[in-house]
C-alpha cells in the first residue's frame, strides 16, 4: 500500500539537498548531485539529506533531477527506483518472479522463522513503530515483522509482491544502493538474506544508505554471512555434501538449492572486513551472533528433503492410478509437488528455497493437512533454535549482526586512532579497506 506516511519518508533516490556540512554542502542544482553524489552521501557527517518529492496526481516529481516516479497504488506500491541504473545488475530480480509465484503469506517457520524471530530479539522494534525491510522480496516477513503492533515498510528492487503485502505494508520498488528516503526515515531497519547477493562496492553502498535511513540513533540488523568456516560448518558441510550425493541418485531435490546459491557474490570475506565496511559507512557492529546450522542441516536440508521426495514419489503413484481432480482442486503434477514445506504455506523467507514453487497452487489444496505440518513446523522451529541457543557464540561465517551508527566525528575518530595504536587486533580489515578507514577518518578529523 501506499499511506500518506509513506509519502512523507520517501525522497528521490538520486537527488542530495545542497545543505550539509563544510565537506559535503553543494551548490544548489542537479549537477553537484551527478558529480559528487558518492562523496557527498558518505560523508562522515552523515550526509546530506535527499530531496523530498512533490506529489502530482498519480506521479511523485522530483524539483532536483525532474524524474517523475510513479505510484502505482493499485499493485500496492510506489515505483521509486533510480532512472538510470546503478552498479551491477543483480540477476536475482530475474530468478525471484519464479521463485515468488509460489511464495504464500502463512507465517515463516523453521530456519526462515529462526531468523525473523533473532531480528524481533536483536532489533526489538516497538509498538507503533514502522521497521524498514531492505530487500523484502515478496513481502513475507515485513508481514510478520508487522505483529506486535510494530509496522514494517518494504523495499525491493523487484516489484513481485504477495496481494497481502501489497495491501496491508507500505511497499517501495527501489535500489538500496539509492534508498528513496529522508534522512532517519525508519529509525529501525533490517535485511535478511540480501548482502550475499552484492559485490563489494554495493555492500559499501548499500550501508551508507541504510545508515542515513535509519538517522543517528538508529538501528540496522542484518543476517548474512562472512567468507568463514568453522568446524560446525564442516560437520553442516559433509550434510550437505550427502544431500548433494542424494540428489545426483535422484532421491531429493537438491537442484533449486543450487540454482539459489548461483547468485551469491559473497563479497565478505570475514568479520574484520564487515567491520570494516561498517565503519566506512560511519556504522560499528554493536552485538552479533554466528550461525552455525548444525541441527538446521539435519533436520530441514537432509530429513524434510528426504521426506518431501518421498511424498512427491506418493503422490506420482497415486497420479498415475488417478486422474484430475474437480475443478476446485489443483491438478495431481502440481498437487503432488506438494510438499511438507508447502503444506504449511511456504516456508521460507523472501531468500528462501525455491521449493515453494508450487505451493501456491497446492496450498488450497492442503488446507487441512496444513494445519497438521503448520503444528509440526512449529515444534522444528523450536528445535532449530536450539542452533543459536547452543552454538551461537562459535565464530563462523553466517552471522546476525546489529548495527549502530559509528558516533560522532571526534568519537569515529577516536575509535580509529586506538585502532591504528595497535590495540584492536580484532580490527585487522584487508589493507586496501583499512588504508580507505584511514583517510577517511582523517578527513573526518579535520
Ligand atoms: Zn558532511
Ligand atoms: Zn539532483
Ligand atoms: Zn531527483
Amino acid at each position: 500500500m501506499i499511506s500518506p506516511a509513506l509519502l512523507e519518508r520517501v525522497a528521490c533516490p538520486v537527488c542530495l539537498e545542497s545543505a550539509g556540512c563544510a565537506e559535503c554542502s553543494a551548490p544548489a542544482g542537479h549537477d553537484a548531485c551527478r558529480e559528487g553524489y558518492a562523496r557527498r552521501v558518505r560523508c562522515a557527517c552523515g550526509g546530506p539529506d535527499k530531496v523530498r518529492l512533490e506529489v502530482r496526481g498519480e506521479t511523485l516529481a522530483c524539483s532536483c533531477c525532474g524524474a517523475s516516479y510513479a505510484l502505482r497504488r493499485d499493485e500496492g506500491y510506489a515505483d521509486l527506483g533510480p532512472v538510470r541504473p546503478v552498479g551491477e545488475v543483480t540477476q536475482y530480480a530475474d530468478h525471484e518472479f519464479q521463485e515468488r509465484l509460489g511464495t504464500t503469506d502463512a507465517e515463516p517457520v523453521l530456519s526462515a522463522r529462526v531468523k525473523a524471530d533473532m531480528m524481533r530479539r536483536m532489533l526489538a522494534p516497538g509498538a507503533g513503530e514502522v521497521v524498514l525491510d531492505l530487500g523484502c522480496g515478496a513481502g513475507k516477513l515485513a508481514l510478520y515483522a508487522g505483529r506486535d503492533g510494530a509496522r514494517a515498510a518494504g523495499v525491493d528492487v523487484a516489484p513481485f509482491f504477495l496481494a497481502r503485502a501489497a495491501a496491508a505494508v507500505d511497499l517501495v520498488r527501489g535500489d538500496l544502493r539509492r534508498l528513496p528516503f529522508r534522512k532517519g526515515a525508519f529509525p529501525r531497519a533490517y535485511s535478511l538474506d540480501v548482502l550475499e547477493h552484492l559485490d563489494g562496492p554495493g555492500v559499501l553502498e548499500v550501508l551508507v544508505e541504510a545508515r542515513r535511513a535509519v538517522g543517528p540513533g538508529g538501528r540496522l540488523f542484518v543476517y548474512t554471512h562472512a567468507m568463514e568456516s568453522s568446524a560446525l560448518a564442516r560437520f553442516q558441510r559433509a550434510v550437505n555434501r550427502l544431500a548433494r550425493r542424494l540428489g545426483q541418485a535422484g532421491l531429493i531435490d537438491y537442484e533449486r538449492e543450487a540454482l539459489r546459491k548461483s547468485d551469491h557474490v559473497n563479497a565478505i570475506r570475514s568479520h574484520e572486513h564487515f567491520e570494516a565496511l561498517c565503519a566506512e559507512a560511519g556504522l560499528e557492529v554493536a552485538e552479533r551472533r554466528y550461525y552455525n546450522v548444525v541441527i538446521k542441516a539435519v533436520v530441514e536440508d537432509l530429513g524434510l528433503r528426504l521426506y518431501e521426495q518421498a511424498r512427491r514419489k506418493r503422490a506420482r503413484r497415486t497420479e498415475a492410478k488417478g486422474g484430475r481432480g474437480g475443478p476446485e482442486s489443483p491438478p495431481r503434477s502440481i498437487a503432488s509437488a506438494n510438499s511438507f514445506r508447502a503444506s504449511v504455506g511456504g516456508l521460507g523467507g523472501p531468500e528462501s528455497p525455491p521449493s515453494l514453487i508450487a505451493s501456491a497452487n497446492s496450498f488450497r489444496a492442503s488446507v487441512k493437512t496444513g494445519r497438521l505440518a503448520l503444528a509440526a513446523a512449529r515444534a522444528l522451529t523450536w528445535l532449530l533454535k536450539l542452533d543459536v541457543v547452543l552454538f551461537g557464540g562459535v565464530r563462523t561465517g553466517p552471522f546476525f549482526g546489529l548495527l549502530r551508527p559509528g558516533g560522532s566525528l571526534t568519537e569515529r575518530a577516536r575509535i580509529h586512532s586506538a585502532r591504528a595504536g595497535g590495540s584492536g587486533g580484532a580490527h585487522r580489515g584487508p589493507p586496501g579497506l583499512t588504508e580507505r578507514a584511514r583517510i577517511h577518518s582523517a578527513r573526518a578529523g579535520r
